[in-house]
C-alpha cells in the first residue's frame, strides 16, 4: 500500500493521504493497479483485496496518530462491486473498530459511475456511511455520467476534480473554465474540493488563484509507503508552498 498526499493549499499542510494500491509480483517487481485492479474486479478478488486495503488503511492511519504524528484523514478508493456488496457497511464499520480509528479520518473515494448505477439503493447506503461519521469524496468529477442532482441528494463531502482537467488547465481555456467552474460550485454548495494530478508550479497558482482548498499529485509528493509518509507528516511536503 501506498499513500498520497492531500495539502491545504492555503496552509501547505498535509491534510489527507489516498491509500493506493501496489502489487509487488515476484516476476514482474512494482505493479500499478491499472495492470491487476480489472482482474480482480473481474474475477471477484476484489472484494476481499477491498477489505484488506479497508482495515489496513484504518489500522495505518491510526498507528501514525499513536505515533504523535498529526492526525489525517485516510482515503480508500471503492470500487462498484465492493460498494454494492451487502456486507460493505459491515465490513466498513469491522475496519473502524479493529483499529479504533475514528470516523471522521475515514473518507471513502466514489466515481460518479459508483454513485449512479442505483440511486435509491445508493442513497441509503451513503447515508449510512454519514452518519457513521464518515467523509465522501466523488473521484474523478466530471468525467463520468454527472447527474448534478445527486450533489444534493447524497451526503457528499468532497469533489474531487478529475487529473485530466487539471493537467490541461493552464493551457486550454475550456479545461481552465471547467476547474473554475467546478470549484465555484463547490463552494456555492459548501462543499471541499480537491485538484488531483497537480505537477508544476503553474498548475498550484491558478489553483490558488481560483480558491480551490486541497491538492494532490507529483508536485507535493508521489505516492509514497508509510514510513516515508510518517516522515513527511514531520517535515512537511514542500517548503516553498506559501504559509
Ligand atoms: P485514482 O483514484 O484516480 O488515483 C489517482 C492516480 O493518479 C494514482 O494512480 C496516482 O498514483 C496517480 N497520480 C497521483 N498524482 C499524479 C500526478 O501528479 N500526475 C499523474 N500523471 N498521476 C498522478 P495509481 O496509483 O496508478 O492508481 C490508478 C487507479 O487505480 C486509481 O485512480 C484507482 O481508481 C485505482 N486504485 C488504486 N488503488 C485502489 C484500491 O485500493 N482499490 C480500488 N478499488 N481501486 C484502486
Ligand atoms: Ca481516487
Ligand atoms: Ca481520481
Amino acid at each position: 500500500m501506498h499513500y498520497q498526499p492531500k495539502i491545504n493549499l492555503h496552509s501547505g499542510a498535509i491534510v489527507g493521504v489516498e491509500a493506493l494500491i501496489r502489487w509487488l509480483h515476484p516476476q514482474r517487481g512494482l505493479l500499478a493497479p491499472a495492470q491487476f485492479v480489472p482482474i480482480a474486479e473481474d474475477s471477484g478478488l476484489i472484494l476481499p483485496n477491498g477489505r484488506w486495503m479497508l482495515r489496513e488503511a484504518c489500522r495505518q492511519a491510526r498507528a501514525w496518530q499513536d505515533a504523535g504524528l498529526p492526525p489525517i484523514t485516510v482515503a480508500v478508493n471503492t470500487s462498484a462491486l465492493e460498494f454494492r456488496a451487502k456486507d460493505f457497511l459491515e465490513n466498513v464499520r469491522a475496519a473502524l473498530e479493529a483499529s479504533r480509528l475514528e470516523p471522521r479520518y475515514l473518507e471513502l473515494e466514489l466515481t460518479e459511475s459508483v454513485l449512479m448505477r442505483d440511486a435509491k439503493a445508493t442513497g441509503s447506503v451513503l447515508r449510512a456511511l454519514s452518519d457513521l461519521g464518515i467523509k465522501l469524496s466523488i473521484d474523478d468529477f466530471g468525467t463520468g455520467y454527472s447527474s448534478l442532482s445527486y450533489l444534493r441528494q447524497f451526503p457528499i463531502n468532497t469533489l474531487k476534480i478529475d487529473q485530466s482537467f487539471v493537467s490541461r488547465m493552464t493551457h486550454n481555456p475550456d479545461d481552465a473554465a471547467i476547474v473554475s467552474a467546478v470549484i465555484s460550485m463547490a463552494k456555492a454548495l459548501r462543499l471541499c474540493v480537491i485538484a488531483e494530478g497537480v505537477e508544476t508550479a503553474e498548475q498550484l497558482a491558478f489553483l490558488l488563484a481560483q480558491h480551490c482548498d486541497e491538492g494532490q499529485g507529483y508536485f507535493f509528493s508521489r505516492p509514497v509507503g508509510a514510513e516515508v509518509l510518517a516522515a513527511l507528516l514531520q517535515t512537511g511536503v514542500s517548503p516553498a508552498l506559501p504559509h
